[in-house]
């Protein structure tokens, strides 16, 4: 059944950038309406729908400025990156530090620890020597800004994930979305949409083989990626792949950048520090691929050098937030903070993108639009904004609210395509195929055979052969297994779409990991037949975008010149993989038949290639 509704701004995703972005509109223009979608349920969905204990990176004087923040992206991302929205970003930390503390109704000094002097103490964690990590008591965060967003009159639609965004000569005009409970679909003309869909996340296959455990939120299976690509947009860094180090068997963060800034370090069972900073970039990801390859794990969260109160300090943030579960898993484990090799962490290799993480998604600019007029973009899934985390999620989600709202506010309706109703109905058509399919693949299958492929042929260390195997599976899981998909539910239904933007997001991270001809960022884009930087690749991007003919299109363009002279590479050494395999497997096996087998040879005359003897149709007497 169908919906038409109307808006000035449709959010795609209600986690802590789409939250912002609607309380943002509302404050910049009270009298447009906004929607605002989620797969999930908004008081509990995203990254952050359990609460969070630090904003990973912020700029707050007197510890810190904005320039800091641009000196950090620019050595993680090796000098790729517009420096103005770093800058940008930096600029408007304090407004965002300021509104959640009013919208979560916290005192200063309560939400958020402040020195004796009333300032924010930031912490230490990044390759740099600047502090950037804010704690934070945020276990009521997700829900304190659904709440605020609720008040604002914003119609949210709960479990309605947005399959399609729309557009009409160029620009957005409307967003496709379906209930995942009723099956009622719902076609939102818009002026403008803020695209907060977060990571592509559920991307590889967790080294646990669960198919639903993965660090991030499950909901983030790159939908954003998908529908931004399909629209028009340009992404970048789709080649700069995160990888997570986890508490081992429990999917969830390593606890490091709790306990990190608060005097842990990572070692192997000799001790050894296994790195020399407990920032999760591409440098030390290579650093634990190595210990681990070599032999040398597992790797261990130390902490037995810290005095009690540090312990309880550490134990209260890492078992009230983020993953409450995770007490009760260290518990039964008998994993006590206090002792050496307490806790062991795994390097999961499970790859995926992200821009908060790492720096892969749509290219946005310093107001958070994107190449498509009205798309605006923030959060995980913004390639325009790295390793910004949540406060760059809840800042720029803030902004690109802001910046919609003006936009949406100065320009008449936009024109919708032409033949809308024979489009909707042949979308509905093609969306709900596979419920009515008797006897078909079940999607679990599908999934799990996608992101195998993309586990096994996209992990780094990347090579061609492997990058190539990836595009050519996406495409032929597309052809092949998804015309013979089966949903059983509408819930089902919901996990087709999912897996058709893993195919996409997959096809992406491959097609840019082969542009892109030289190894960059460590671990996250290691070719071991290009295994160096490349001077001719330095500041360049690797633009993706569809094709006019609707086919990939990669481009090389050079990210703006740089205002700030910051350093702009990490310490790694990419590794000499060429293993001697001994002198008995250098021999090779002596050649000694004969080299036409005359037996098998008679055999294949008689019966042809093609076909085995139990194809064969019977002769008739
Ligand atoms: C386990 C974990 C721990 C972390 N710890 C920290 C930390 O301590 N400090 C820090 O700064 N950062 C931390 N981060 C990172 C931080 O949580 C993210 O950067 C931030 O939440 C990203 O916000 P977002 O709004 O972009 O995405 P999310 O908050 O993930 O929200 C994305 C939303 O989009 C929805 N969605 C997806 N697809 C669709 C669709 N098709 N239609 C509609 N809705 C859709 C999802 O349901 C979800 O609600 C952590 C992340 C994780 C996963």
């Amino acid at each position: 059944m169908y919906h038409v509704k109307q808006a000035d701004i449709v959010i795609i995703g209600s986690g802590a950038a789409g939250t912002m972005s609607a309380i943002y509109a509302h404050r910049a223009d009270p009298g447009l309406k906004v929607v605002v979608l989620d797969k999930s349920k908004m008081e509990t969905s995203g990254g952050a729908g359990r609460g969070m204990d630090a904003l990973n990176t912020v700029a707050l004087p007197p510890y810190s400025q904005p320039e800091d923040v641009v000196e950090l992206m620019t050595k993680v991302t090796e000098g790729i990156l517009d420096q103005q929205v770093a800058y940008r970003f930096g600029e408007i930390c304090p407004r965002m530090v300021a509104d959640l503390e009013q919208i979560m109704e916290r005192e200063k000094g309560d939400l958020f620890p402040v020195d004796e002097n009333g300032n924010y103490r930031l912490m230490y964690l990044h390759p740099i020597d600047k502090p950037l990590l804010l704690p934070m008591d945020g276990e009521e965060m997700k829900r304190a800004l659904a709440h605020a967003v609720r008040q604002t009159g914003a119609e949210v639609m709960d479990r309605t994930p947005a399959i399609k965004i729309v557009t009409s000569g160029g620009k957005v005009c409307g967003v496709l979305a379906v209930n995942i409970r009723t099956g009622h679909y719902y076609y939102i003309k818009t002026k403008a949409v803020c695209l907060t869909t977060g990571a592509a996340g559920r991307m590889g296959l967790a080294s646990s083989g669960y198919l639903a455990g993965t660090y991030e939120f499950p909901g983030c299976s790159g939908d954003g990626y998908a529908m931004a690509y399909e629209a028009g947009a340009e992404l970048v860094n789709m080649e700069c792949f995160q990888a997570n180090t986890l508490l081992k068997d429990h999917q969830g963060p390593s606890c490091g950048y709790v306990a990190a800034p608060r005097g842990a370090y990572t070692v192997n069972p000799w001790d050894e520090r296994t790195w020399s900073h407990g920032y999760s970039s591409g440098d030390s990801k290579m650093g634990a691929w190595k210990r681990f390859t070599q032999g040398r794990g597992p790797i261990y969260l130390k902490m037995d050098h810290l005095d009690e109160q540090m312990i309880q300090i550490i134990e209260k943030i890492q078992w009230g937030n983020e993953r409450t579960s995770r007490g009760l898993f260290h518990q039964s484990r008998e994993q006590n903070y206090r002792n050496a090799h307490a806790v062991e962490l795994a390097f999961a290799e499970e790859v995926g993108v992200c821009g908060g993480h790492s720096s892969s998604g749509v290219l946005s600019d310093t107001t958070g639009v994107s190449n498509v007029p009205g798309l605006y973009v923030a959060g995980d899934v913004d390639g325009g904004l790295p390793h910004s985390y949540l406060g760059g999620a809840l800042a720029m989600g803030g902004l690109i609210g802001e910046e919609a709202a003006h936009y949406a506010s100065g320009i008449p309706e936009p024109e919708q395509r032409t033949g809308l109703k024979a489009w909707l109905r042949k979308e509905a058509a093609e969306f709900e195929a596979p419920l009515g399919r008797e006897g078909g693949l079940p999607t679990s299958l599908v999934e799990f055979k996608a992101r195998a492929r993309v586990q096994y042929y996209l992990k780094p260390p990347k090579n061609p052969v492997f990058l190539e195997k990836a595009a050519w599976w996406m495409e032929r899981i597309r052809q092949e297994d998804l015309p013979r998909i089966q949903a059983v539910s509408l819930h089902d239904l919901f996990k087709v779409q999912e897996i058709k933007s893993i195919l996409t997001v997959g096809e992406m991270m491959a097609r840019s990991s082969l542009f892109r001809e030289e190894s960059r960022w460590g671990y996250q884009h290691w070719r071991v037949d290009m295994p160096a930087k490349k001077p001719e690749w330095e500041g360049v991007w690797v633009v993706i975008k569809k094709g006019e003919g609707g086919e990939m299109t990669l481009a090389k363009r050079q990210s703006p010149a740089h205002q700030w002279e910051y350093p702009t590479s990490m310490e790694y050494a990419y590794p000499d993989l060429e293993f001697d395999t001994g002198p008995m497997f250098q021999k090779g096996p002596e050649w000694k038949n004969p080299k036409d087998d005359p037996w098998m040879k008679a055999h294949l005359d008689a019966q042809g290639m093609a076909t085995p003897r139990r194809f064969m149709a019977k002769e008739e007497n």
